[in-house]
């Protein structure tokens, strides 16, 4: 038993992050792990949040979908949690995986404007509609109560049952084009460098500088959210562009692609922020898929794919699954990805820009929370 939370722990690990590319909504931990009614056990669980983020992947209709969770210090001592619990919400702070706070204050509203994320929390915010207008929109704030499968979301403030993702405040955007630096030696949030380890590639790929969390404003001034410094402004923040992976129609995962970091994906690429694509494989698919298949590199804001198979992939131009449109990639060719091109690596197995990739198909998410932290699917025969 023990062994088996600890691998939901782990799968939930790869769900929380502070990249402003990757995280789909912001939550508060303190509040999330108190909705005892979702399962009917301790006072607090952990296991809570990956019930939530369940939720919104079945909502958003995307697996391996990531939430950027605020954490007040006070968690980290917190009784009420197994100290497995406490051990693992230290290592997300530690690898700048969630954001621990003296005093949250509201950094989940101004997260959530900065970044254009839905906010999901069962709080009302009764009389913060003048500050954060957005407040007031369908889906901007849902509440996660308990439901038949599990969580369903539902509207305290705004309307609407799905979550809505706005635009970028445009302090937000002024925040979010510039790289910062912490004063405070060994930052998690805004040191140099990013975190290394076997675990949650998704949330390190690129996790500095261009994954930094949008800075708060304090009188205005750019500051550490954790420890209240004024942030020094450190060049202006790398380009990236968000790819996403859609497999037997589903997207699985999305990933960051910057200028200075190139990034493999196939079957069981070996580099360090490669995208393993095995798990969601069937046999033939494995097969035939690489490695390493492709390799997808920014250069001044172009994605280019170069083929590093052994077996060749195609490009589905615009998005057309029309067999005479596919453009063959031979082994070691490359290619510019014009607007709304898609990279196959096999049938149905596609890689594009991941706001030109979207699920078509009815599914249920890989669960975080389920036994097995991956199942194998079965693809549609060519
Ligand atoms: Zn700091």
């Amino acid at each position: 038993m023990r062994f088996e939370i600890s691998k939901v722990l782990d799968a939930i690990e790869g769900r929380v992050c502070t990249d402003p590319s990757l995280a789909r909504a912001v939550v508060d931990l303190a509040e999330v792990i108190r909705w005892q009614d979702l399962d009917g056990g301790r006072p607090a669980s952990l296991l809570r949040l990956g019930m939530v983020i369940d939720a919104l992947s079945r909502q958003v209709e995307e697996d391996s979908v990531p939430v950027y969770a605020i954490v007040h210090r006070a968690l980290l001592s917190d009784a009420d949690l197994t100290s497995n619990e406490r051990m693992v919400v230290r290592r997300w702070a530690d690898d700048g995986l969630v954001e621990v706070l003296d005093q949250p204050g509201d950094r989940m509203l101004e997260v959530a404007d900065l970044l254009g994320l839905p906010v999901l929390s069962r709080v009302r915010f009764d009389g913060l509609g003048g500050r954060w207008p957005w407040l007031g929109q369908a889906g901007r704030v849902l509440a996660p109560v308990p439901g038949a499968g599990g969580p369903v979301f539902i509207a305290h403030v705004g309307g609407g049952q799905t979550p809505a993702s706005g635009s970028r405040s445009p302090a937000g955007a002024k925040l979010l084009a510039r790289q910062w630096r912490c004063p405070e030696p060994g930052c998690a949030l805004f040191g140099g460098g990013g975190g290394g380890g076997a675990f949650a590639d998704l949330a390190r790929v690129d996790r500095a500088p261009a994954g930094q969390p949008p800075p708060t404003l304090r009188n205005g001034v750019p500051s550490c959210p954790r420890h209240g410094a004024r942030l020094g402004d450190a060049g202006p923040r790398p380009r990236t562009a968000v790819l996403a992976v859609r497999i037997g129609g589903l997207v699985r995962r999305r990933f960051v692609l910057t200028e200075t970091q190139p990034v493999l994906v196939g079957r069981a690429p070996d580099a360090t922020g490669g995208v393993v694509l095995g798990q969601w494989l069937n046999d033939e698919a494995r097969r035939w898929i690489s490695r390493s298949h492709v390799r997808f590199e920014l250069r001044v804001g172009e994605v280019i794919v170069t083929d590093t198979s052994t077996n060749g992939s195609g490009v589905r131009p615009g998005g057309s699954m029309a067999e005479p449109d596919r453009i063959p990639l031979a082994p070691q060719q490359s290619r510019v990805l014009g607007d709304g091109d898609l990279v196959e690596l096999y049938p149905g197995v596609q890689i594009g820009r991941a706001d030109e990739v979207t699920s078509d198909a009815k599914f249920s998410p890989t669960s975080v929370m389920a036994e097995a932290p991956t199942m194998a699917m079965r693809l549609p025969r060519a």
